[in-house]
């Protein structure tokens, strides 16, 4: 039978990581090639073949290409798109665990991703600063205890499903172990990208933490739920797994009630139901991406009133120092 971890790790090893061999995959032109390569410097070029598998080949518009694609933007510096938008630097409480909202943490699990998302706010996140072994998952135990108002722990990087099954099981069994906690939530684009992470050991693994476990997926577009990860999912109905989604609001991607509509009529078909719909961090570099408010709240209206209740994502922005994520009101 082998290494049942192997699938999607080899998936990982095999991902698109030059311009050139994205754009042979994908059948774009030199041109682009030329014109997008430069700003991997900034931040490197990583595309699993699952997801590029969904780009439409020879669409270098395509809503899927454009979250991943380099694009000489990236080098351009805006007022007020900074390398740490969200003041993470000043959230930490012990080594990879951030605690900005009172009852709960968010633990950086793992630097690195599955995916580079070009708009990515952690995109100058200092990974290397932030290993979480053993010590620092007794320290980050240490806290909570201290912090007896924290219920909730919050697995997020990078991505933590990077991390292999062993080393999550003993992570999540030690959080859930404290009495204090009532849920554990993994925060995660990897099934996206490489439905094979997914796999039947990892379900088992999730429903025998002891809590219960919350899995908030990032999908932008509808097109990312392709077939793969529909059918896998539907392998993990009735497991006592919550889904939950959280969108990144991104021009040129998802910035029309049509799109956004659709994507929350195909999240509700497998099984998911939409979070947050975050306005764009100020990131430097993914300033392109950026859809002014007065804009992004009439695509709001719209998906308000086309939509029942519970298929409208929260629209929020993160705001330093406020106790949760802001609501953009929509009544103006
Ligand atoms: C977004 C975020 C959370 C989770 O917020 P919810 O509103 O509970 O989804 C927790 N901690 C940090 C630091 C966050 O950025
Ligand atoms: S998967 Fe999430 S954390 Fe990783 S690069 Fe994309 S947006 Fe950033």
């Amino acid at each position: 039978m082998g290494d049942l971890n192997s699938e999607w790790q080899a998936e990982l090893a095999r991902a698109y990581n030059s311009a050139e061999s994205l754009a042979a995959a994908l059948q774009l032109p030199q041109s682009w090639v030329t014109s997008h390569h430069s700003a991997r410097k900034l931040f490197p070029i990583r595309v699993p073949r699952p997801f590029a598998e969904l780009i439409e080949a020879g669409n270098p518009d395509d809503p899927l290409l454009l979250q991943v694609a380099p694009h000489a933007h990236e080098h351009a510096q805006r007022d007020g798109f900074s390398t740490d938008p969200l003041g993470e630097a000043d959230a930490t409480a012990t080594s990879g665990v951030l605690h900005k909202y009172g009852s709960r943490v968010l633990v950086i699990l793992r630097g690195g991703c599955a995916v580079n998302c070009r708009y990515c706010f952690r995109r100058h996140f200092p990974y290397d600063e932030h290993k979480f072994g053993q010590a620092e998952c007794e320290q980050a135990l240490n806290y909570i205890q201290l912090h007896p108002e924290i219920n909730e722990v919050i697995l997020s990087g990078g991505d933590p499903l990077m991390a292999k099954d062993r080393q999550l099981e003993t992570i999540l069994t030690a959080f859930a172990a404290l009495p204090q906690i009532r849920r554990i939530r993994i925060h995660t684009r990897l099934p996206v990208v490489i439905p094979q992470r997914l796999t039947t050991e990892l379900k088992t693994l999730l429903m025998g933490v002891g809590v219960p476990v919350i899995m908030v997926l990032h999908i932008n577009h509808a097109r990312e739920l392709g077939q793969r990860l529909a059918d896998t999912l539907s392998q993990w109905n009735n497991v006592g797994i919550t889904w939950l989604n959280q969108s990144v609001l991104l021009k040129g991607v998802n910035d029309s009630a049509e799109t956004l509509c659709e994507l929350s009529e195909r999240l509700f078909e497998v099984g998911i139901l939409p979070y947050y719909l975050h306005q764009l961090d100020r990131v430097q570099g993914a300033a392109h991406f950026a859809v002014e408010d007065a804009q992004a709240i009439l695509i709001m209206q719209e998906v308000t009133a086309r939509l029942p209740g519970f298929l409208v994502p929260k629209f929020v922005r993160e705001i330093h120092g406020e106790a949760s994520k802001t609501p953009i009101n929509l009544q103006r």
